[in-house]
């Protein structure tokens, strides 16, 4: 591993009570490049624009995926990741989908520890914060050529983020547009799934809702996925999640929710979700919650439905009441390092990683 620090660093300007997330970066990011069939080194060098042609292959085919993961920092400053393997299969497993190269643990999870490490200080602490983390893989070919690329660029960016607090959200289900299909790409993070999720997202936008719950693309009858995070439903005291297929991405805050409900006894069944059930039990009133999980925001509660060109209100629980945010203080008190860790899910980032490599 290269590491190359930044002679400029900007951390001294960074404000953790005043910040941008998503567009202020951490002082340096990791790079590594593909090319006759091999990875080169991997590099920790100064976070910063790199020259490309608009005839790059990745932005011509779309051949590109990534992942979305935290680093936390705990009363102590002692710094962790959130099932970091975890993250490290799912985007082999995008790649492959779209015949890109996969990294090696050396690469992914080694550059992941050497920049987490480097820029620890930039990590905010409290109620909330975290670094999120953005490894993505991206075809760098220069050719106009529709085939798989033999050039690839491995990167690892971060920025600083606030609070997971999200205010409900209304949403729209799907009836029409679909996003991901049989046989298709839902699986894998493939950058190209959020561009075709984007023009759907602002028609119920425009309708007044915050986001979609998509629904399968052959009869939008079953729910799959609730925006780009996981969906929970639950009727009475029993909860549903869909399972995961080549159409609905295998998040990891979905399967850390499976576990912790069941650590906690409650009902938690893994089948498809009619959407007439959940609209008849919306009706009689056995609906309770509804919810999406993901990285980003952990959870996102749900307080009303768009179906059918009706609103239909979901009942407003206090955070005793609802399983959604019980699990979401579960698996936070875990990421955070102020609750045990029965599972083994923190890793902690061990100080000066480079010294000892
Ligand atoms: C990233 C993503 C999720 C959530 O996965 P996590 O590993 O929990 O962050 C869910 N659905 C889609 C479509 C995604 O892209």
């Amino acid at each position: 591993m290269i590491i190359q620090k930044s002679t400029n660093p900007r951390i001294s300007t960074f404000d953790s009570n005043n910040f941008s997330f998503g567009n202020t970066f951490i002082d340096h990011m990791v790079i590594c490049e593909y090319e006759n069939g091999k990875w080169g080194e991997v590099k920790v060098v100064p976070y910063g624009p790199l020259p490309f042609s608009p005839a790059m292959m990745g932005v011509n085919y779309g051949q590109a995926c990534f992942e979305g993961m935290k680093a936390y920092k705990d009363e102590d400053d002692q710094v962790f990741l959130f099932r970091p393997e975890k993250n490290f299969a799912r985007i082999n497993k995008s790649a492959a989908r779209l015949a890109m190269p996969e990294v090696t643990e050396e690469i992914f999870l080694g550059g992941l520890k050497a920049l987490v490490d480097i820029d620890r200080e930039w990590i905010p602490k409290g109620e909330g914060m975290s670094l999120y983390i953005r490894p993505l893989i991206f075809a760098t070919e220069e050719a106009l050529k529709a085939r798989i690329s033999n050039k690839y660029m491995f990167a690892i960016v971060a920025t600083p983020a606030k609070s997971y607090y999200t205010e409900p959200v209304s949403v729209k289900i799907s009836d029409f547009y679909s996003r991901a299909a049989s046989g298709g790409v839902g699986s894998a993070k493939a950058a190209g799934n959020y561009a075709a999720s984007f023009y759907p997202t602002q028609l119920a936008m425009e309708e007044g809702y915050d986001q979609i719950i998509w629904t399968d693309d052959a009869t939008h009858k079953y729910f799959e996925e609730s925006g780009t995070m996981n969906v929970f439903v639950r009727i009475n005291d029993t909860i549903i999640t869909p399972p995961t297929s080549e159409k609905i991405l295998d998040g990891v805050t979905r399967d850390s929710f499976i576990q912790l409900a069941k650590k906690r006894g409650l009902e938690i069944k893994i089948e498809p979700i009619a959407v007439k059930d959940v609209i008849e039990a919306q009706k009689n009133g056995s609906l309770k919650e509804v919810w999406g999980v993901g990285t980003a925001v952990v959870t996102s509660v749900f307080q009303a439905l768009g179906y059918d060109g009706e609103k239909l209100e979901l009942p407003k629980l206090s955070n005793d009441e609802s399983f959604a945010l019980t699990l979401q203080k579960d698996l936070v008190d875990i990421q955070t390092n102020k609750a045990e860790d029965p599972f083994g899910w923190r890793v902690l980032v061990e100080k000066n990683v480079m010294e000892t490599v």
